[in-house]
């Protein structure tokens, strides 16, 4: 009685792209594994795997451990993982954003001595930019890097860090120049949060995990050879962390949202109770604005850069918050406890933690519907606030007057 809703044939492969696409989702069907979120051991095991196998790295140079291919092979990668449902990357803040820097900016010293770690899920980093009073305003920060001999000394704060409390590596910036212009005083540093002086303390999400923490420095040694650039150009260092690779992620995303939509459909269909047609409206307009985020996303795979992913960003982040709350108000009262909703992957997710009702049904807490409602309200923060990325778009993408 209904279509499935399929995402259209894509609209761009070449003959060596559908080629690469075949052999990776071969692979993945083979390969892609059952991993519990938590289980940290077992998602370096699966990024291990997948770097042995040549499928991480792509756009990375040979030399560093790479694959050197270009854009679309990346894209192609992200598409099809989504697609294939595989864990979550464990270390995506050094694959996405300090890999792609230390590439563009590391001296070659940095690149031979932290990249391959990187792939091969060895070291795990975190990026310390936010801080208690510097997030959209970045420039604001003010965890001190004082020059000290060979050595700066770090004393600070920083708070929001995903994957901080299993991280080996902090990408860190830190005033260097507190007199010079925001923008000018800044150095971007690499420190090790095994170092004396660090304090990582947990903070509990609205879903009761703690995908983040808070990073205190006391008075850290870090060795001048950990500076990444020249000294107070951490700036400029820190843009570059925006790269063609987090632009990538785009794709991925759009395959989880119409995943997304999928189960909210088999929910709908499974209740065998009508919607009204306020509830029915909702569905139908967010297929329409779910497809033409997807086709458009299929579009620019592999060639979207800079500002332009901004765009991408907000519609999938609205977008994803609208999915969740359709769910929530059309699945009926048990909604926030049916699964569907939430983390999924390749086979069952089993949690390490639940509700009692979830467990009886051998179902986790993070694939329910009150999960995904939860962790969605992070993602117009997350990587850009929504209302930030709209002046980005409206000045640097539309080309309007700047304040
Ligand atoms: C799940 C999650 C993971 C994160 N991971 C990391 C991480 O790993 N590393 C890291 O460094 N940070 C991380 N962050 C922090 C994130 O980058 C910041 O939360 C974000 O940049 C917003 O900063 P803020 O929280 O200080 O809010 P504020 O900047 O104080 O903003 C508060 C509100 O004011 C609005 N606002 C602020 N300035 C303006 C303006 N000029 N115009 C219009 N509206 C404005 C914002 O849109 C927002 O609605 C993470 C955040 C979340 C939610």
């Amino acid at each position: 009685m209904y279509n499935n809703c399929k995402p259209m044939p894509r609209l761009q492969d070449t003959s060596e792209e559908a080629t690469y696409r075949a052999r990776l989702r071969a692979w993945l069907s083979d390969n892609a594994p059952s991993i519990a979120k938590h289980d940290v051991d077992a998602l370096k095991a699966w990024q291990r795997q997948l770097y042995e196998a040549g499928w991480l790295g792509l756009t990375w140079p040979a030399e560093y451990g790479g694959q050197g291919l270009g854009f679309r092979q990346q894209a192609i990668f992200n598409e099809e993982a989504a697609r294939a449902k595989v864990p979550p990357s464990v270390n995506n803040i050094g694959l996405m954003i300090v890999g792609p820097a230390l590439i563009a900016v590391g001296s070659e010293e940095q690149k031979r001595r932290y990249l391959k770690p990187i792939l091969t899920a060895e070291e795990i980093w975190c990026q310390g930019f936010s801080e208690p009073n510097a997030g959209s305003d970045l420039a604001g920060l003010q965890a001190r890097a004082v020059d000290d001999g060979d050595d700066y000394v770090v004393t600070g704060q920083k708070i929001w860090t995903s994957n901080s409390l299993i991280a080996e590596y902090i990408w860190l910036l830190a005033r260097t120049d507190p007199a010079a212009p925001r923008h000018k005083g800044i150095t971007a540093l690499i420190v090790d949060l095994r170092s004396p002086g660090v304090t990582v303390k947990p903070l509990r999400q609205i879903t009761g995990e703690a995908e983040f923490g808070e990073v205190f420095f006391d008075e850290v040694r870090v060795p001048k050879a950990n500076r990444v650039g020249a000294e107070n150009d951490g700036w400029i260092v820190g843009m570059k962390t925006f790269t063609r690779e987090r632009a990538n992620i785009s794709v991925s995303l759009s395959v989880r949202l119409q995943q997304q939509f999928d189960r909210l459909l088999e929910g709908i269909r499974g209740r065998d109770v009508p919607l009204d047609t306020q509830q029915a409206r909702e569905v139908a307009l967010a297929y329409v604005d779910s497809q033409c985020l997807t086709l458009t996303c299929e579009r620019l795979a592999g060639r979207l850069f800079g500002f332009e992913s901004s765009v991408v960003k907000v519609a999938w982040a609205e977008m994803n918050q609208r999915l969740q709350e359709i769910g929530i108000s059309t699945l009926g009262p048990d909604a926030p406890l049916l699964p569907g909703g939430g983390f999924d992957q390749a086979g069952e997710s089993s949690s390490t933690w639940g509700t009692e009702a979830l467990s009886e049904t051998g179902e986790s807490f993070e694939n329910s519907w009150q999960f995904g409602y939860l962790r969605s309200r992070a993602n117009t923060i997350e990587g850009g606030t929504s209302e930030i990325l709209r002046t980005v778009i409206a000045e640097r993408v539309l080309g309007l007057p700047r304040k």
